[in-house]
């Protein structure tokens, strides 16, 4: 699905990322590793086309993403569901709203989206949510809406950048449950982080980024830095 073939990318003041290569299949369950500015999030912000690498391709699904047309690269998005830190919620709309809007935007009808919208907050345990605003939800809440709105146009592909980076271990631990349930249902997950135990209880793959450089590819992985 995904193959970095020897991507550097080049700040004027440093190199993020540095003759990067790997390929992750369809189905999988990734984990990417690193300290603070190791290029992680340089690295997704590669796969979403954000950014050009400075030497190197990425492809997805056989298709270079930095060579495509302005109309192809929608249609590679929208196959990739997004979540972050610092989650980005509209405040002014519900948790139903939130997650409609993006249905609206994909040319879902009404119907689809009243249908949709409270099973994908059942998916993420926030069936009892659905009308309440990002401010009256605690902050793994308003997480658990944001991981609802990434998949409800049913994305191969789901990048979360640090998305526990600003919760408690038992929510992150919630948090982890979900994308797990979410890639048991077929959807390819990659997730950043620097929490060490979340690598170590999934057990699944781990790329550990180094100054930039792969350091690490571990099958079954621990986090290794
Ligand atoms: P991480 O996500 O692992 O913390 P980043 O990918 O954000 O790391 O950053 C990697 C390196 O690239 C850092 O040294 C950072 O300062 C640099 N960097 C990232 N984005 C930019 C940018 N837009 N302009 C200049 N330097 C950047």
């Amino acid at each position: 699905m995904i193959y970095f073939d020897k991507v550097s990318k080049k700040y004027p003041n440093s190199v993020a990322l540095q003759d990067i290569t790997f390929s992750i299949e369809s189905g999988e369950f990734v984990s990417i590793v690193g300290h603070s500015g190791a290029g992680k999030t340089t690295l997704l912000k590669m796969i979403l086309a954000e950014d050009n690498p400075t030497s190197g391709k990425v492809f997805f699904d056989s298709q270079d993403v930095h060579a495509l047309s302005k109309r192809a690269l929608p249609k590679i998005r929208r196959r990739i569901g997004s979540v972050f830190q610092d989650v980005r919620l509209l405040p002014n709309k519900n948790a139903y709203e939130n997650i409609a809007f993006l249905m609206e935007v994909a040319g879902r009808t009404d119907q689809e989206i009243a249908s949709d919208v409270p099973h994908v907050l059942d998916l993420v345990g926030l069936g009892d949510k659905i009308w309440s605003f990002p401010h009256e939800l605690s902050g793994g809440e308003r997480q658990r809406i944001a991981i609802a709105r990434a998949i409800i146009n049913q994305p191969d592909l789901l990048i979360a950048d640090e998305p526990t980076g600003n919760l408690d271990p038992i929510n992150t631990a919630e948090i982890i449950e979900i994308f797990k349930k979410i890639n048991s249902i077929g959807t390819t997950v990659i997730l950043t982080t620097h929490n060490k135990k979340i690598v170590d209880n999934l057990g699944k793959r781990v790329l550990t980024l180094d100054h930039g450089v792969l350091s690490r590819d571990d099958k079954s992985g621990k986090y290794a830095i």
